[in-house]
């Protein structure tokens, strides 16, 4: 298979990554609908209990824990163990559950009340580094909150499927860990982009990840990127 302009060397990266993009916004259909419509905190939780956890588990895990205690201030005094057995649907719920708990009490001390609706006041960067000083809290939480929530702003969660499929098709180094690799890809987009792009970015490369480019097998020979891709190539043996 002949080599494109991206696999030179000299191509900048963010030239390739919008040839990703276009692509697989041609599959998957852009703009991609948001997936959740929940306020900054609900969002924050929602993603704290989805953690290493099927989204089905974890959407269970939220609408329990809210039918049980459907305020914040309950949520962060009850017995622990209520907690932890609302969430039971979610892996690790005896961390979850504390941690959870770390969290609203945080801040609230800090806000003096349990909302993150200031968020949409700061700045992405600001708010990021907020989100980020709450315990347990890293940049795919604090892009996630920013992104997913009723905030719609423009920040790039990174997940498993994403950053696999950024390392095969050489976006970023195979070594480079998911938390440092959100600030290295975000910056290959366009800076004029808004976030619905920026969302689409991720979805995208979220969706073919699970659909085409999985962990085990991936289907390189029907992939729309493989001209693109060094992994694809060492795959097929071109
Ligand atoms: S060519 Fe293969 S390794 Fe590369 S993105 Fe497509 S499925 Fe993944």
């Amino acid at each position: 298979m002949a080599l494109t302009l991206f696999d030179s060397p000299d191509a900048a990266p963010n030239q390739k990554l919008l040839e990703v993009h276009a692509r697989l916004c041609g599959e998957y259909g852009c703009p991609i609908a948001y997936f959740h419509d929940l306020e900054p905190l609900d969002e924050l939780v929602s993603s704290l209990l989805s953690h290493r956890t099927k989204n089905a588990d974890s959407s269970r895990a939220f609408r329990q824990l809210r039918a049980k205690f459907p305020t914040w201030d309950e949520i962060s005094t009850a017995p622990v163990q209520e907690i932890e057995a609302a969430i039971a649907p979610a892996t690790w719920p005896e961390q979850k559950a504390p941690r959870l708990q770390e969290i609203l009490r945080a801040i609230e001390e800090e806000r003096g009340v349990l909302s993150l609706d200031f968020l949409a006041e700061m700045s992405v960067k600001a708010a990021r580094a907020w989100l980020e000083r709450l315990p347990g809290v890293g940049p795919k939480t604090s892009a996630a909150v920013l992104c997913f929530s009723r905030l719609r702003r423009r920040a790039l969660p990174v997940d498993s499927h994403h950053h696999r499929v950024a390392a095969r098709l050489g976006l970023i180094p195979k070594s480079l860990p998911v938390g440092p690799s959100h600030a290295v890809l975000e910056a290959m987009l366009p800076a004029e982009w808004d976030a619905q792009q920026v969302y689409d970015n991720h979805e995208v490369l979220m969706l073919h990840g699970q659909r085409v480019c999985n962990f085990n097998a991936p289907a390189c020979r029907k992939c729309v990127l493989l001209d693109l891709c060094p992994a694809g190539h060492e795959r097929v043996g071109v």
